[in-house]
């Protein structure tokens, strides 16, 4: 069931043009379960000139698809943990949400820890999970077999395919394109898997899990990292530029890992390498990234909803020189529920992990500002794209709106009037390029 608000908003709507207006609106990111949901032969996933992956409906739907893929698409919904996943011992933080235990972590395998993204902890528990025999595979993302700065959903077995995956894909990734297919598959071959994929790619899985059992039944395992955003590819494109490099010669694109973060590697089509320090991609304070709109103004960045979220550990959320020359990658480890315990514990045990120091919700304030900002703004920002008559997300269960009454009425009233120009202008802007 949708809201008054977004049921008011698509009032009218083809069900082509209420896809469409999740688009147009800044608010889809690009996951592909739409694409799943109403098969490939009706909305299917395509580089827009804009250069994102978006939905584009191929064939007439009708209004009950549209209706389910409103109900699990992360852009109109997003909710927290399940309440059936919140066991006895969970606490709760206004900003990180249900936790049951957090610590710095990283893996025991020097190796695996140097080329992963930070620590390599969501690689460590995915080789746990398969050479232990707890899933049979895993459904996570690596890098786009076409378009090099992309990543795409792949399906690991073994070690060589979870290590070809690690590190964070910071494009477009539709890592539920082929969702139900994976379901379908899983279930005809009694097979358990677990998921690795943004948080709003857990939102999206755990939006399907009201629809379809078999997501509860045969994921075992929902992990995730702490996103704060993927490039746009209009600013990708600007920043490769700037360093000489065409865009269409690049052939293969790793934003971090050999090092935490290590650096960003570009290889273009003569076989030459470019790299580029983590601070000079980013902008020491995030100044040269470039947002979709649906990451600006994201509810969940935390991973609300999963088992556990793996973080970066550094103060103040990007590291200094210093780090970058010496840090050898440690996570942070937020565990969210009872099962996701038992498997720290188990990989832990099994020499898959080797655990630090606890940590507390003040430190990953301490470590992630970007992320207690977004969550503290995100309900007066949605108040603005209401008033700008812009879709948002339905949400439940992710303290937005006690975050919020916190906050002092003038930072509110900031975030609503910025976030109201800026859906005003673009949707203006769209209307005009029609
Ligand atoms: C879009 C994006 C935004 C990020 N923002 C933050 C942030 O705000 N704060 C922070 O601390 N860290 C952020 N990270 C970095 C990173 O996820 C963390 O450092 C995290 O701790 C994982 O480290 P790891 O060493 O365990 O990962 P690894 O062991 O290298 O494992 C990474 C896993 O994530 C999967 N994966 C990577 N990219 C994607 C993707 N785009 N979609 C789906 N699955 C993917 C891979 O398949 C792999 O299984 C971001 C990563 C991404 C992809």
């Amino acid at each position: 069931m949708s809201s008054k608000y977004l049921t008011a908003l698509q009032q009218g709507l083809s069900p082509e043009q209420r896809l469409e207006q999740i688009v147009q609106h800044g608010m889809c990111i690009g996951c592909g379960l739409c694409e799943s949901i109403a098969t490939s032969a009706k909305v299917q996933m395509q580089v827009l000139l804009s250069g994102f992956d978006y939905p584009v409906a191929k064939a007439a739907l009708d209004h009950a698809a549209m209706d389910k893929i409103t109900a699990v698409c992360p852009g109109t919904r997003v909710e927290g943990l399940p309440a059936a996943l919140v066991d006895d011992g969970t606490q709760q933080d206004d900003v990180w949400g249900a936790w049951r235990s957090m610590y710095y972590v990283h893996s025991a395998e020097p190796d695996v820890r140097h080329q992963a993204a930070t620590g390599g902890q969501l690689t460590a528990l995915a080789l746990y999970l398969l050479e232990e025999k707890r899933v049979d595979f895993i459904l996570h993302a690596k890098a786009h077999s076409e378009h090099p700065s992309f990543g795409e959903a792949t399906i690991s077995r073994n070690r060589a395919d979870v290590l070809q995956a690690s590190g964070s894909r910071y494009g477009p990734t539709a890592t539920l394109k082929n969702a139900l297919e994976v379901l379908q598959m899983a279930e005809q071959a009694g097979e358990r898997f677990a998921f690795i994929g943004t948080p709003c790619d857990v939102s999206a899985l755990r939006n399907l899990a009201r629809q379809d059992p078999r997501v509860d039944e045969l994921c075992q395992y929902m992990l995730t990292m702490v996103c704060g955003g993927f490039m746009a590819p209009a600013g990708l494109k600007t920043f490769v530029g700037s360093m000489g490099i065409i865009f269409s010669d690049i052939t293969n694109l790793r934003y971090r890992g050999y090092g935490c973060p290590g650096p960003t590697t570009i290889t273009t089509k003569d076989g030459s390498e470019h790299s580029i320090s983590y601070l000079d991609f980013w902008g020491e304070d995030d100044s040269k990234w470039q947002l979709p709109t649906r990451c600006k103004v994201c509810p969940d960045g935390i991973g609300d909803a999963a088992d556990i979220a793996a973080a970066d550990t550094w103060d103040g959320g990007a590291p200094t020189q210093h780090e970058i020359d010496t840090d050898l990658g440690r996570n942070a480890a937020v565990v969210r529920t009872a099962r996701g315990e038992q498997l720290m514990e188990q990989a832990i045990d099994a020499g898959y992990l080797v655990r630090g120091a606890a940590l507390t919700p003040a430190d990953m304030n301490r470590f992630q500002p970007h992320q207690e900002a977004k969550k503290r703004a995100a309900w007066a920002r949605f108040e603005g794209r209401k008033a700008a008559k812009a879709v948002v997300p339905d949400t439940k269960g992710l303290r937005i709106k006690r975050l919020w009454q916190q906050n002092s009425s003038e930072q509110n009233a900031a975030q609503t009037e910025g976030a109201k120009l800026r859906a005003q202008r673009a949707i203006e802007l769209d209307t005009k390029l029609k």
